[in-house]
């Protein structure tokens, strides 16, 4: 491969002021990360408002930008090409090459972008562009210069060695995992919650999970799916702790105590509690779920306000205002909606009732929970005695 180098542009990270540094460092820890599952070996160093990740070898090329389209902070990577400074001459010759291997075409309009980081560099910066300009142009007859929009923008910036780029990847944006605190995650096997998970973990925030199966009326093969769901998601927000919370004895005694129309309001609060207990223990500061307002009945305004009731801690909801065809989008495109279609039970439509509740009141709904008062302090003490917990990493 031509290119051994990338040069990493990251974008709000750059505007934290005296704790720059942090972000960057956490951007570094988390490219590494995600570069260690690349072929090949590679060095990821910070120098004066850059990163770069520099090949020590041979190294798979589409499987690194694949690694580094996937960490939140980047918002663009750039394919370089780093040279020694042996003069202008060698230089000129490296940016003539550069140019042929990147642009076969040779018919494309340019501009020259030199950046003189080391100001003991015998040339200015102008004076770089249009030397090199004039070089290009003589080199490829049919380019032409445009300073206001041009096709390729060369960039070459002097520093201790030279570096020669002009493509710029996309990158996913966001902030580094691991700068804004942990979160715990309610992952059901459904399409919303993996990308509730995502998005929140693409403002910088590490995720934990949380997932409640009701065997034997959930299956094995559909805890499996939440599995690899968190694998998944994992991919962008590196290692998730997965709780798995056994929910069954629990929802039966909702079934057989409540009224029917209520369950699924009911069996949500005591989600959202026990999801609560186990962030509080690992030392998460919110909850995130895949809600959506008005997508089913549990999710209407006022039923969202009876789950809400019960949580002390902030509730993130990325997907509030989002439209199913809106979050499939991002299900696509994280990877995630193959897996989420996979017809296996989830352990909520095994106990809906037929008419649920859509404007549930506060009232009547803690009213039916004090029917369970004799036995559900006990369930949800054995439900977190007996969680189990997976360490899920891509
Ligand atoms: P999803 O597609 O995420 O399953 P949904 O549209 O099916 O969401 P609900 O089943 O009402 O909606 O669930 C709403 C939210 O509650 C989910 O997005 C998820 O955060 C949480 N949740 C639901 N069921 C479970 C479960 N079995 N384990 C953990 N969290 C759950
Ligand atoms: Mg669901």
């Amino acid at each position: 491969m031509f290119f051994k180098s990338f040069l990493i542009k990251y974008g709000e990270i750059g505007i934290k002021g005296k704790n720059r540094y942090l972000f960057e460092d956490a951007l570094v820890k988390q490219i590494r990360h995600a570069l260690k599952h690349v072929e090949g070996e590679f060095l990821v160093r910070k120098e004066q408002g850059r990163i770069f990740a520099e090949s020590q070898g041979d190294f798979d090329y589409d499987e690194a930008v694949e690694a580094l389209q996937r960490v939140f902070g980047i918002v663009g990577i750039c394919p370089v090409l780093e040279t020694d400074d042996n003069g202008f001459e060698e230089l000129a010759a490296t940016v003539l090459d550069y140019m042929k291997q990147v642009y076969p075409e040779g018919n494309y309009t340019f501009k020259v972008n030199a950046r003189r980081a080391r100001k003991n560099y015998p040339m200015e910066s102008m004076e770089i562009n249009s030397a090199l300009g004039e070089r290009i142009l003589d080199a490829f007859p049919q380019t032409k210069v445009d300073v206001h929009h041009p096709e390729v923008l060369l960039n070459v910036e002097i520093r201790e060695r030279i570096y020669i780029y002009s493509k710029i990847i996309p990158g996913p944006g966001g902030m580094p995992v691991g700068t804004n605190g942990k979160c715990m995650l309610l992952l059901s096997g459904g399409i919303d919650s993996p990308v509730a998970g995502y998005m929140v973990a693409k403002r910088g925030v590490k995720i934990d999970a949380v997932y409640f199966h009701a065997p034997p009326y959930t299956s094995e093969r559909a805890k499996q799916k939440v599995v690899d769901l968190a694998r998944i998601v994992s991919r962008y927000s590196g290692p998730i702790n997965l709780h798995v919370v056994n929910f069954t004895d629990i929802q039966l005694a909702i079934y057989e105590k409540c009224p029917h129309e209520e369950l699924t309001i009911i069996m949500r609060r005591y989600m959202m509690r026990i999801a609560e207990h186990f962030a509080r223990e690992t030392g998460s500061l919110g909850l995130i779920t895949g809600e959506s307002i008005g997508q089913v009945a549990s999710q209407t305004v006022q039923s969202l306000a009876a789950t809400n009731e019960v949580c002390t801690m902030p509730v993130f909801r990325p997907l509030i205002a989002f439209d199913k065809q809106d979050i499939v989008d991002i299900s696509l495109k994280i990877d995630t909606y193959e897996t989420s279609i996979q017809p296996y039970e989830d352990c909520c439509t095994i106990f809906v009732a037929k008419h649920p509740v859509t404007k549930p009141n506060l009232n009547v709904i803690r009213g039916s929970e004090t029917k369970l008062a004799d036995v559900i302090e006990e369930l949800v003490q054995k439900a977190i005695e007996t969680v189990e917990t997976i360490w899920v990493e891509e």
